[in-house]
């Protein structure tokens, strides 16, 4: 149990980040609810029909929802104590790339492999 010390001590940083990044997440959702409400339905057969500007608005909200997905997510870890490991390979994120993304969920290897993993939030908005 000693050893998880120095992790501790770091992990209230990630924690407060965290906390950060998912009260900001929250209150851009508040201001858009409703298209969120009908995206379900709109992924499925609606596509179509909406107009571009709401399927961008639908899809950051998706975006939205996932970041606060991974958010919570990694407090959950940091609750449980396995915060900082990569979810696929078990090897330790680097702390770099916490700082950077304090949701990560797997490590840089792991992440180019899967190719779209949506922690990179801000990247995928900008390809679009
Ligand atoms: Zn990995």
């Amino acid at each position: 149990m000693k050893k998880i010390t120095k992790m501790e001590s770091a992990s209230h940083g990630y924690r407060a980040g965290l906390l950060e990044k998912r009260a900001s997440v929250l209150s851009g959702l508040g201001t858009k609810v409703d298209p969120l409400a009908r995206m379900g339905r709109i992924a499925e057969d609606d596509q179509a029909q909406i107009s571009h500007e709401e399927f961008v608005s639908s899809r950051m909200n998706g975006l939205d929802y996932h970041q606060l997905r991974l958010v919570e997510e990694a407090l959950d870890r940091l609750d449980a104590g396995d915060y900082g490991t990569c979810l696929a390979c078990d090897e330790p994120i680097a702390e770099k790339r916490l700082r950077a993304l304090p949701w990560a969920r797997y490590c840089v290897t792991c992440q180019d492999n899967a190719g779209v993993e949506l922690d990179t939030y801000r990247e995928t908005v900008g390809r679009r």
